[in-house]
């Protein structure tokens, strides 16, 4: 699953450790197919002709409720439980009798046929299943899970259907999705049986389990579809089944649908059969093939009336996007992007895909980014769809990403899966790494080498130095624990350590560890451990060792990298011909009661470019606390963790830093791109972890102004712009954003307001231009408001790259006329990006009146989709004059959103990282506190307590380090005042 949070095509990056960008954005082998009594084929004329009448009757049923009501509970006799003295109690209060969170090893699911029928007027759904089971220990109950469902009937019989197993009692446990069947004779060792279900319930726009959508044609009418997202454990409230990822099966799907709709699944659809005679006019049912063996949480399937556009891999796989008729041609790019990367995994990782097709699906209503449904993959609208007239260069790397993250899964948790969720990092880490590694290859313009620096690796460090983060790796049970973990440290900081592994041992053996890995493991299930082994084999097998001396040992570099949170800063010290490296947790507040003695200890590797030694000193502290090894006597400068490859920061004596000062300002070719950003970055978090002057980072920005690569420019704005937010009400603003005007204004002027250039000049441009506006430089707010004015009066398209920040200025400098004539264009756009960024610029307002009714018609849902409501809260909480009443809004709405966004959706998370970690005084400080105080945040808790720890950061620095700000800036504008003339653009290459 990608995260949703940057599917907008942000042109600003995440401030650090407050709100921004989230990584973008899921046994035994059985006894084969013998014990099916008939052929899938056969199966499924069976499964037709048994259930046509019970189908007919339970549908005249069904569709008589009205639509608007979930239905809950079971039908059916259950009788009384034996006085088993346990917690857990059904809904009417008898005790249910098991007693855990996973389901009992007793029973394995084989095969899954599954027969449904949604109604898309009256949004009801019938459905039945028959699971194959088989037994593996004997017993005389069975526990699977089922959510919010009637179940009208079940039945057990044993797998050649001569046997009927009385079922005796059905109980439910809603608490847990669990329901317990007691049979009155056990069941036996090795024998195969067949427990079927019939069920309804009703789609609701619910954003999981099988659920509803809808859009609007562009003849202005409002067409529904239904789609499903299970990850990690909603297949339950689609269909009864053993919803637990290592329980894989293969599944079959029969679905009724009316003959203006299509029915998709994870297979192709093998027949289609009419189904008039029995249920009336234009009723077909699609019979699809059997899947291959995985898990619930990747089944998928969605009944619409969507078109498409297809293309053919040279694998010979057909690759599909569907979206809303209107809208599919905006889909031509995602197609190429995904028929170039499927090629290319299927090379990297040295096996095939494993289905003859995928399908790539717009959903309108979307909680994350994209899901990675075998086969079957769905996407936000803005994550799949690109027009390039409106869409941006950001927009256009967003869907490559998204695409390369979702296919990348195909193989890794799709072919391997975790075997339970607290490997989901392995997961998400990985399909993170080679989202940048696939885009990369699709589009090679993109850079993406500095890009993955710039939002796996320094978006992983500025959260992991809080003391509120967790490690990698991590044990969850309970759903608001699986639920929490889908978050910056599985994605982002699991990308960067695997990254770091790659960059040690050298693509090639890391290739082949993966390769052994997955053709291991292939339609298994793995853990993180088994990954290691497969990695460590490759590395001893390889005929030319890695530099160093010999492969590391892979498991416990790893595990001092996924199983203790945090990560270490680097000291480096030259002297006398030693060089000395230490290590030390970096936390950013001090740890509470830690013990020098008990502090964690990693597995290094360092690499150190040094002044006149030819190639690179590889380091490796290899957990322990120092090494020292020899180096030059004499180097005037020395820089290590070359290329940012290693997931910590560096820290040196005075002298070295005032070196390395003096490098970056020369312009010097020993430092790469990525090496720029990370020596700003590194003395900007050491500033804010109290272990540095606030002078350096000053002194370093600096080289801004002959700076043309992306990355120092990203981390350079996502610093001082959190500096100026601390600053916004204290005297020392003014003269910092002057300082920040000067610095921008030499490449301001180099790049202009054109389209012109590569991809990467266009992503730098639209993020010196929104910088310059944001701080003020007057010439770039009177030119972004002309252009608003062109396109409001005189209808002159903006173009792409600089849409967002022209209608954002046009609404922060503008009167109620400017925001009305966006909201109208809002309500009328039908390209989806087009709409996310003019819903974003709507947000800048600074009238109260108007963002008052704005915060109100978003919560409200009805012009705003639900799952938009981040995009208002991140572009008000970013607004100054905006941000103390989304503060009160949210305070008064409270349950109100809780209601809307609390049951598993990133969106509280969001909230709560947006706007409460940008407070920066004691007294914002307790109100925060106060307000949340009791209240049950469930899977946002641990950022709740992250949003407090970057508060206390804020107010720390506005006491201990706004001085020292101060005096610099101080001094620099006397040096400016004094003549020093402006440096010139484009001393470094991009
Ligand atoms: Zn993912």
């Amino acid at each position: 699953m990608a995260d949703a949070m940057s599917a907008s095509g942000r042109t600003t990056t995440p401030p650090p450790n407050g709100p921004g960008e989230r990584a973008l954005y899921n046994k035994a082998e059985y006894a084969g197919r013998k014990a099916v009594v008939c052929s899938p084929r056969r199966a499924a004329a069976v499964l037709v002709l048994v259930f046509l009448a019970v189908l007919a009757i339970a549908l005249v049923a069904a569709f008589a409720r009205p639509a608007c009501l979930p239905s809950t509970g079971v039908v059916g006799p259950t009788t009384v439980a034996p006085p088993v003295a346990t917690r857990p109690t059904t809904a009417d209060g008898e005790p249910f009798p098991w007693d855990s969170l996973r389901l009992p090893p007793a029973v394995l699911p084989r095969r899954y046929e599954l027969l449904l029928q949604p109604n898309l007027t009256t949004f009801a759904v019938v459905g039945r299943v028959k699971i194959q089971i088989t037994v593996t220990q004997e017993t005389s109950f069975i526990v699977l899970h089922s959510r919010n469902m009637t179940i009208t009937k079940r039945e057990l019989h044993t797998s050649d259907d001569s046997v009927n197993v009385s079922i005796t009692r059905l109980l439910l446990y809603p608490e847990r999705d669990q329901v317990y069947l007691s049979v009155n004779e056990s069941l036996q060792l090795g024998q195969n049986y067949t427990l079927s279900f019939e069920f309804n319930y009703t789609l609701r726009e619910a954003l999981e389990g099988f659920y509803l959508s809808h859009y609007t044609a562009a003849n202005g009418s409002k067409r529904y579809l239904a789609t499903t997202q299970f990850e990690p454990n909603a297949a339950r409230a689609a269909f009864p089944c053993f919803d637990e990822p290592q329980l894989k099966a293969t599944f079959q799907l029969a679905m009724v649908r009316h003959e203006s709709h299509t029915a998709l699944f994870n297979t192709p659809r093998r027949s289609t059969a009419d189904l008039d005679f029995y249920l009336g006019a234009g009723i077909k049912q699609d019979d699809f093939f059997e899947t291959v063996r995985m898990s619930t949480y990747l089944v998928a399937f969605i009944v619409s009336d969507y078109a498409h556009i297809s293309d053919t891999t040279d694998g010979n796989v057909l690759v599909s996007v569907w979206a809303p008729p209107h809208l599919v041609q905006q889909g031509q790019f995602a197609a190429q992007v995904a028929v170039s990367v499927l090629d290319f995994y299927t090379d990297y990782f040295g096996l095939p895909y494993q289905l003859p097709k995928l399908d790539l699906v717009a959903i309108p209503d979307f909680a994350a980014g994209a899901m990675e449904n075998w086969g079957l993959c769905t996407f936000r609208l803005t994550s799949l769809l690109y027009e390039p007239s409106s869409g941006g260069s950001a927009i256009q790397q967003w869907v490559t990403r998204v695409v390369a993250h979702e296919l990348a899964h195909q193989w890794f948790g799709n072919l391997v899966t975790m075997e339970w969720w607290n490997d989901l990092w392995l997961n998400e880490g990985f399909a993170t790494l080679m989202e940048f590694i696939g885009a990369g290859h699709a589009r090679p313009e993109y850079h993406m080498g500095q890009q993955f620096m710039l939002e796996a690796t320094l978006t992983a460090l500025a959260l992991d130095s809080l003391r509120d983060s967790h490690p990698i790796s991590v044990e969850v049970t309970d759903p608001d624990q699986i639920e929490s973990i889908f978050d910056t440290i599985s994605y982002s900081k699991g990308a960067a350590v695997l990254y770091m592994l790659m960059k040690e041992l050298g693509q090639p053996v890391f290739k082949a560890g993966l390769n052994k890995y997955l053709r291991r493991h292939s339609l298994g299930s793995a853990r993180t451990a088994d990954l290691w082994a497969a990695v460590q084999e490759a590395a001893a097998e390889a005929e030319t060792p890695p530099a160093g001396d010999g492969p590391p040992d892979v498991q416990a570099m790893m595990d001092s990298w996924t199983r203790q949170k945090s990560y270490p800063l680097i000291s480096v010290v030259l002297s006398a011909g030693r060089l000395t490296v230490r290590q030390a947790p970096f936390t950013q507040l001090p740890a509470v009661g830690a013990r020098q003695s008990d502090a964690p200890l990693w597995h290094v590797p360092l690499s150190c470019r040094l002044h006149r030694r030819a190639g690179l000193l590889a380091v490796r502290l290899n957990g322990t606390a120092s090494v020292t090894v020899s180096a030059p006597r004499q180097s005037a400068w020395y820089y290590c963790n070359v290329n940012k490859t290693g997931v910590y920061r560096v820290t040196y004596p005075a002298d070295n830093w005032a070196a390395l000062q003096q490098l970056l300002l020369a312009g010097s070719s020993h430092l790469s791109v990525q090496d720029r950003a990370a020596i700003i970055d590194d003395a900007f978090s050491l500033n804010r972890a109290d272990l540095l002057n606030a002078s350096v980072p000053l002194r370093l920005s600096t080289s801004l102004s002959r700076e043309a690569g992306l990355a120092p420019w990203a981390v350079s704005r996502r610093h001082l712009d959190w500096w100026l937010q601390l600053l916004y009400d204290q005297p020392t603003h003014a003269p910092l954003q002057h300082f920040v005007r000067r610095l921008i204004a030499p490449q301001y002027g180099q790049l202009g307001w054109s389209e012109q250039g590569s991809h990467v000049v266009r992503r730098l441009r639209a993020l010196v231009l929104a910088w310059a506006v944001s701080v003020r430089l007057p010439e770039a707010v009177a030119r972004a408001r002309t252009l608003f004015s062109d396109w409001r009066n005189a209808g002159l398209p903006v173009p792409p790259d600089l849409r967002q920040l022209v209608y954002s200025t046009g609404v922060e400098y503008g009167d109620t006329g400017d925001w009305q004539f966006v909201w109208q264009r809002y309500l009328n756009a039908t390209t989806p990006t087009e709409k996310n960024s003019l819903l974003r610029a709507l947000g800048a307002s600074t009238d109260p009146l108007i963002l008052e009714h704005f915060l109100r018609i978003s919560l409200a849902g009805e012009l705003v989709r639900s799952q938009d409501f981040v995009l208002v809260v991140e572009s008000t909480a970013a607004n100054q004059a905006a941000r103390l009443r989304l503060w009160r809004f949210v305070r008064l709405n409270w349950h109100k959103i809780l209601d809307k966004f609390g049951g598993g959706t990133f969106m509280i998370d969001n909230i709560i990282q947006e706007l409460v970690s940008r407070f920066s005084t004691q007294l914002e400080l307790e109100e925060v506190r106060a307000f949340f105080d009791g209240k049950d945040l469930r899977s946002a808790s641990r950022s709740l307590r992250q949003a407090l720890e970057s508060i206390q950061l804020n107010i720390r620095w506005r006491g201990s380090h706004q001085a020292a700000a101060a005096a610099w800036l101080e001094d620099w504008s006397r040096r400016e005042a004094a003549g020093a003339a402006p440096p010139t653009a484009r001393h470094w290459p991009n």
